[in-house]
Protein backbone atom coordinates (compact mmCIF):
# COMPACT_ATOMS: atom_id res chain seq x y z
CA UNK A 1 0.00 0.00 0.00
CA UNK A 2 1.00 3.19 -1.09
CA UNK A 3 2.54 5.72 1.81
CA UNK A 4 0.16 8.48 3.03
CA UNK A 5 1.52 12.09 0.74
CA UNK A 6 3.23 14.26 3.15
CA UNK A 7 1.10 17.51 3.64
CA UNK A 8 3.76 19.78 2.23
CA UNK A 9 6.56 18.90 0.57
CA UNK A 10 9.09 21.13 -1.78
CA UNK A 11 11.00 19.45 -4.22
CA UNK A 12 14.25 21.14 -5.58
CA UNK A 13 12.29 24.61 -5.11
CA UNK A 14 13.81 27.85 -6.29
CA UNK A 15 12.71 31.31 -5.63
CA UNK A 16 13.49 34.36 -7.04
CA UNK A 17 12.25 37.95 -5.93
CA UNK A 18 13.56 40.70 -8.46
CA UNK A 19 17.50 39.94 -9.64
CA UNK A 20 17.83 37.93 -6.17
CA UNK A 21 17.51 34.17 -5.75
CA UNK A 22 15.74 33.82 -2.08
CA UNK A 23 15.12 30.05 -2.32
CA UNK A 24 17.74 27.77 -3.77
CA UNK A 25 17.09 24.20 -4.57
CA UNK A 26 15.02 23.72 -1.20
CA UNK A 27 14.16 19.84 -0.40
CA UNK A 28 11.86 19.62 2.61
CA UNK A 29 8.67 17.57 3.67
CA UNK A 30 6.66 17.93 6.65
CA UNK A 31 4.18 15.24 7.51
CA UNK A 32 0.42 15.67 8.98
CA UNK A 33 0.60 16.39 12.76
CA UNK A 34 4.14 17.25 12.31
CA UNK A 35 4.95 20.00 14.94
CA UNK A 36 8.31 21.84 12.73
CA UNK A 37 9.88 24.97 13.22
CA UNK A 38 12.01 26.95 10.77
CA UNK A 39 14.26 28.98 12.04
CA UNK A 40 16.75 31.03 10.35
CA UNK A 41 17.87 34.88 10.14
CA UNK A 42 16.50 37.59 8.94
CA UNK A 43 16.32 37.35 4.74
CA UNK A 44 17.23 33.58 4.83
CA UNK A 45 14.12 32.77 2.64
CA UNK A 46 11.61 31.91 5.62
CA UNK A 47 8.81 33.82 4.59
CA UNK A 48 9.88 33.01 0.69
CA UNK A 49 8.96 29.32 1.84
CA UNK A 50 5.45 30.37 3.03
CA UNK A 51 4.82 32.42 0.61
CA UNK A 52 5.49 30.22 -2.11
CA UNK A 53 2.68 28.03 -0.80
CA UNK A 54 0.18 31.01 -0.97
CA UNK A 55 0.99 31.71 -4.88
CA UNK A 56 2.47 35.08 -3.86
CA UNK A 57 5.87 33.92 -5.25
CA UNK A 58 6.29 31.67 -7.83
CA UNK A 59 9.21 28.51 -7.70
CA UNK A 60 11.40 28.92 -10.98
CA UNK A 61 9.49 26.29 -13.19
CA UNK A 62 12.16 22.92 -14.36
CA UNK A 63 10.94 19.46 -14.90
CA UNK A 64 12.54 17.89 -11.07
CA UNK A 65 11.06 20.68 -9.55
CA UNK A 66 7.79 20.67 -7.42
CA UNK A 67 5.82 21.95 -4.38
CA UNK A 68 2.90 19.73 -3.73
CA UNK A 69 0.32 19.76 -0.77
CA UNK A 70 -0.86 15.84 0.26
CA UNK A 71 0.63 15.03 -2.93
CA UNK A 72 -1.07 17.36 -5.56
CA UNK A 73 0.49 20.14 -7.54
CA UNK A 74 -2.55 21.92 -7.97
CA UNK A 75 -5.16 23.11 -5.08
CA UNK A 76 -7.30 26.19 -5.08
CA UNK A 77 -7.13 29.09 -1.99
CA UNK A 78 -10.57 27.38 -0.95
CA UNK A 79 -9.16 24.00 -0.71
CA UNK A 80 -5.99 25.46 1.01
CA UNK A 81 -7.75 26.82 3.70
CA UNK A 82 -9.08 23.57 5.09
CA UNK A 83 -5.58 22.11 5.09
CA UNK A 84 -3.55 25.06 6.34
CA UNK A 85 -4.04 28.01 8.32
CA UNK A 86 -1.26 30.09 7.21
CA UNK A 87 -0.98 33.42 9.26
CA UNK A 88 1.00 36.23 8.75
CA UNK A 89 1.76 39.49 9.34
CA UNK A 90 0.44 40.97 6.55
CA UNK A 91 -2.63 39.27 7.08
CA UNK A 92 -2.47 40.46 10.81
CA UNK A 93 -2.53 43.81 9.11
CA UNK A 94 -5.35 43.46 6.12
CA UNK A 95 -7.54 42.46 9.09
CA UNK A 96 -6.69 46.07 11.32
CA UNK A 97 -10.04 47.39 9.38
CA UNK A 98 -13.77 48.51 10.44
CA UNK A 99 -14.63 44.91 11.37
CA UNK A 100 -14.90 43.68 14.85
CA UNK A 101 -13.18 40.58 15.99
CA UNK A 102 -15.89 37.87 15.33
CA UNK A 103 -16.55 39.44 12.08
CA UNK A 104 -12.80 38.46 11.43
CA UNK A 105 -12.96 35.06 13.01
CA UNK A 106 -16.59 34.37 10.70
CA UNK A 107 -14.93 35.79 7.94
CA UNK A 108 -12.41 33.03 7.50
CA UNK A 109 -15.28 30.49 6.28
CA UNK A 110 -15.31 32.40 2.84
CA UNK A 111 -11.93 33.69 2.55
CA UNK A 112 -12.42 37.37 3.19
CA UNK A 113 -11.96 40.33 5.56
CA UNK A 114 -14.68 40.95 7.22
CA UNK A 115 -18.09 40.42 6.32
CA UNK A 116 -19.99 41.84 3.51
CA UNK A 117 -23.88 41.50 2.84
CA UNK A 118 -24.14 38.43 0.74
CA UNK A 119 -21.99 35.81 3.20
CA UNK A 120 -24.56 33.61 4.84
CA UNK A 121 -23.18 33.03 8.59
CA UNK A 122 -24.91 29.91 9.46
CA UNK A 123 -25.28 28.80 13.08
CA UNK A 124 -22.44 26.05 12.99
CA UNK A 125 -20.14 28.24 11.67
CA UNK A 126 -21.00 30.47 14.93
CA UNK A 127 -20.44 27.85 16.57
CA UNK A 128 -16.91 27.25 14.95
CA UNK A 129 -16.15 30.52 15.40
CA UNK A 130 -16.41 30.74 19.24
CA UNK A 131 -14.79 27.74 19.78
CA UNK A 132 -11.87 29.01 17.81
CA UNK A 133 -12.57 32.50 19.91
CA UNK A 134 -12.17 30.51 23.55
CA UNK A 135 -9.22 28.17 22.07
CA UNK A 136 -7.06 31.41 21.53
CA UNK A 137 -8.49 33.66 24.34
CA UNK A 138 -9.88 36.13 22.54
CA UNK A 139 -14.05 35.38 23.38
CA UNK A 140 -14.13 38.12 25.52
CA UNK A 141 -13.00 40.82 22.61
CA UNK A 142 -15.35 39.30 20.06
CA UNK A 143 -17.24 42.58 19.69
CA UNK A 144 -14.28 44.93 19.70
CA UNK A 145 -13.03 46.89 17.07
CA UNK A 146 -9.97 45.21 15.57
CA UNK A 147 -8.51 48.91 15.42
CA UNK A 148 -8.80 48.92 19.25
CA UNK A 149 -7.00 45.31 19.99
CA UNK A 150 -3.46 45.26 20.84
CA UNK A 151 -0.78 43.85 18.77
CA UNK A 152 -1.07 40.82 20.50
CA UNK A 153 -5.21 40.57 20.68
CA UNK A 154 -4.92 40.95 17.08
CA UNK A 155 -2.58 38.22 15.93
CA UNK A 156 -4.86 35.95 17.92
CA UNK A 157 -7.94 37.08 16.53
CA UNK A 158 -6.25 35.93 13.30
CA UNK A 159 -5.57 32.77 14.44
CA UNK A 160 -8.61 32.18 15.54
CA UNK A 161 -9.46 33.18 12.07
CA UNK A 162 -7.35 30.31 10.31
CA UNK A 163 -8.37 27.34 12.80
CA UNK A 164 -12.53 27.62 11.73
CA UNK A 165 -11.54 25.26 9.37
CA UNK A 166 -9.81 22.92 11.53
CA UNK A 167 -6.90 22.65 9.24
CA UNK A 168 -4.11 20.03 9.88
CA UNK A 169 -1.53 22.42 10.37
CA UNK A 170 -1.24 26.13 11.48
CA UNK A 171 1.65 27.77 9.25
CA UNK A 172 3.03 30.94 11.68
CA UNK A 173 5.34 33.28 9.75
CA UNK A 174 7.02 35.04 12.85
CA UNK A 175 4.34 35.10 15.38
CA UNK A 176 5.57 36.74 18.01
CA UNK A 177 7.51 40.18 16.65
CA UNK A 178 6.78 43.03 18.17
CA UNK A 179 5.19 41.77 20.67
CA UNK A 180 5.83 42.38 24.50
CA UNK A 181 6.99 39.79 26.61
CA UNK A 182 3.53 39.39 28.31
CA UNK A 183 2.37 38.97 24.94
CA UNK A 184 4.67 36.88 23.50
CA UNK A 185 4.55 34.37 26.42
CA UNK A 186 0.66 34.46 26.43
CA UNK A 187 0.82 33.41 22.63
CA UNK A 188 3.28 30.59 23.38
CA UNK A 189 1.03 29.43 26.29
CA UNK A 190 -1.93 29.53 24.24
CA UNK A 191 -0.46 27.62 20.73
CA UNK A 192 1.10 24.88 23.17
CA UNK A 193 -2.64 24.15 23.56
CA UNK A 194 -3.55 24.13 20.22
CA UNK A 195 -0.68 21.64 19.28
CA UNK A 196 -1.85 19.75 22.39
CA UNK A 197 -5.62 19.67 20.85
CA UNK A 198 -3.89 17.69 17.70
CA UNK A 199 -3.34 20.96 15.02
CA UNK A 200 0.40 20.80 13.63
CA UNK A 201 2.40 23.80 14.23
CA UNK A 202 4.34 25.01 11.82
CA UNK A 203 6.67 27.51 13.58
CA UNK A 204 8.55 30.33 10.96
CA UNK A 205 10.65 32.66 12.99
CA UNK A 206 14.63 33.63 13.96
CA UNK A 207 13.58 33.47 17.94
CA UNK A 208 14.90 30.22 19.30
CA UNK A 209 12.40 30.64 22.19
CA UNK A 210 9.48 30.39 19.87
CA UNK A 211 10.30 26.93 19.65
CA UNK A 212 7.84 25.42 22.11
CA UNK A 213 8.24 22.19 23.84
CA UNK A 214 5.79 20.17 21.49
CA UNK A 215 7.85 20.72 17.95
CA UNK A 216 9.78 18.30 17.80
CA UNK A 217 11.74 18.82 14.50
CA UNK A 218 13.66 21.83 13.64
CA UNK A 219 14.92 22.76 10.14
CA UNK A 220 17.62 25.80 9.43
CA UNK A 221 17.86 27.81 6.70
CA UNK A 222 20.51 29.49 5.76
CA UNK A 223 21.10 31.92 2.92
CA UNK A 224 17.71 30.51 0.80
CA UNK A 225 18.95 27.17 1.46
CA UNK A 226 18.05 24.19 4.04
CA UNK A 227 21.26 24.13 6.36
CA UNK A 228 20.21 21.20 8.84
CA UNK A 229 17.13 19.40 9.12
CA UNK A 230 15.89 16.81 12.11
CA UNK A 231 14.90 16.45 15.61
CA UNK A 232 15.29 19.42 17.63
CA UNK A 233 17.75 17.81 20.19
CA UNK A 234 20.20 17.08 17.47
CA UNK A 235 19.99 19.99 14.95
CA UNK A 236 20.14 23.08 18.18
CA UNK A 237 23.85 22.68 18.80
CA UNK A 238 25.64 25.79 19.80
CA UNK A 239 28.09 25.18 16.99
CA UNK A 240 25.41 24.93 14.52
CA UNK A 241 23.44 28.39 15.49
CA UNK A 242 26.19 30.24 15.43
CA UNK A 243 27.14 29.12 11.80
CA UNK A 244 23.59 29.89 11.14
CA UNK A 245 23.23 33.52 13.06
CA UNK A 246 27.21 34.35 12.69
CA UNK A 247 27.44 35.46 16.62
CA UNK A 248 28.94 33.43 19.31
CA UNK A 249 26.38 32.25 21.75
CA UNK A 250 25.72 30.62 24.91
CA UNK A 251 23.00 28.16 24.59
CA UNK A 252 20.79 27.46 27.08
CA UNK A 253 18.12 24.54 27.38
CA UNK A 254 15.05 25.10 30.37
CA UNK A 255 11.87 23.48 30.75
CA UNK A 256 11.42 22.16 27.37
CA UNK A 257 12.62 26.01 25.77
CA UNK A 258 16.02 26.46 24.27
CA UNK A 259 17.46 30.44 24.93
CA UNK A 260 20.86 31.91 23.51
CA UNK A 261 22.65 34.24 25.73
P1 LIG B 1 12.94 36.02 5.84
O1 LIG B 1 11.46 35.86 5.93
O2 LIG B 1 13.72 34.82 6.25
O3 LIG B 1 13.43 37.24 6.55
P2 LIG B 1 12.42 36.57 3.04
O4 LIG B 1 11.84 35.33 2.48
O5 LIG B 1 11.49 37.69 3.37
O6 LIG B 1 13.33 36.22 4.31
O7 LIG B 1 13.48 37.15 2.02
C1 LIG B 1 14.39 36.30 1.35
C2 LIG B 1 15.21 37.13 0.36
O8 LIG B 1 14.35 37.72 -0.60
C3 LIG B 1 15.98 38.27 0.99
O9 LIG B 1 17.21 38.35 0.34
C4 LIG B 1 15.15 39.48 0.71
O10 LIG B 1 15.94 40.64 0.59
C5 LIG B 1 14.52 39.12 -0.62
N1 LIG B 1 13.19 39.75 -0.76
C6 LIG B 1 12.17 39.66 0.11
N2 LIG B 1 11.09 40.33 -0.33
C7 LIG B 1 11.45 40.86 -1.52
C8 LIG B 1 10.78 41.65 -2.49
N3 LIG B 1 9.51 42.03 -2.31
N4 LIG B 1 11.48 42.00 -3.61
C9 LIG B 1 12.74 41.60 -3.80
N5 LIG B 1 13.42 40.84 -2.93
C10 LIG B 1 12.80 40.48 -1.81
MG1 LIG C 1 10.04 36.81 7.07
Amino acid sequence: MRDDPPLIEYCNVTVYRGQRIALEGVNLSIGRGENVAILGPNGSGKSTLVKTITRECYPRLSPDSSLRILGRDTWNIFELRSLLGIVSSDLVLSCLGPYTAREIVLSGFFSSIGLWPHHQVQPRMEAKADRAMELLEVAHLAERAMTELSTGEARRVVIARALVHEPMALVLDEPTASLDLHATYELRRILRRVAGAGTGIIMVTHHLDDIIPEIGRVILLKAGRVFADGPKEQILTVERLEALFGTRFELVRRDGYYHLW
